[in-house]
């Protein structure tokens, strides 16, 4: 089963996100490799690009610079994925994370990625290289993001669930 993630951020943020451009759609491997070359996303010292991205419903890549919010890139969701990847020279992705406070999407939704990533000939690491667990305090509402299995909310000491608990609505809400 294939899981849509709705926008969980702040509403103030996808109000803002309105009057950003969306990301670009990635429909081929130059597709790719023109978007690196004339996008200003940051660059790492190794001559990396760091970008932001989603999958959406299409499961189609998308990609905005470096610190967009996803909300935006995705044009406000749902998406299938979303969080940050790093492109070498190639282009092939190196590195692939879930880091998405605005979508809290689970590890579990690598298959589309690495479906979006298949489809236009893009090699990747086979998994995300960082893995977030999200979620959602029941208590105080805090999104918190889980380390070393230590499922307490940095906020108000609540025990978080070990199940991912961020509402996965239907479409068209
Ligand atoms: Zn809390």
């Amino acid at each position: 089963m294939v899981r849509r993630y709705q926008y969980v951020g702040p509403a103030s943020l996808r109000e803002a996100a309105r009057t950003q451009p969306a990301g670009a759609v990635m429909h081929s491997q130059h597709d790719l490799a023109d978007w690196l070359r004339t996008c200003p996303t940051e660059q790492t010292v190794d001559g990396e690009w760091v970008a932001t991205f989603v999958i959406d419903q299409q499961q189609q890549l998308l990609l905005a610079p470096r610190r967009s919010e996803h909300v935006a890139c995705a044009q406000g969701g749902p998406v299938l994925s979303a969080g940050e990847m790093t492109f070498a020279a190639g282009p092939a992705v190196v590195a692939v994370s879930n880091q998405s406070t605005g979508f809290c999407p689970e590890p579990d939704s690598w298959p589309a990625v690495e479906g979006a990533l298949d489809a236009i000939g893009v090699r990747h690491p086979g998994r995300f290289t960082t893995e977030v667990v999200f979620r959602l305090c029941e208590d105080c509402s805090q999104i918190s993001i889980v380390k070393d299995d230590w499922y307490v909310c940095v906020v108000c000491d609540a025990e978080l669930p070990r199940a991912w608990n961020f509402s996965r609505r239907k479409d068209g809400r």
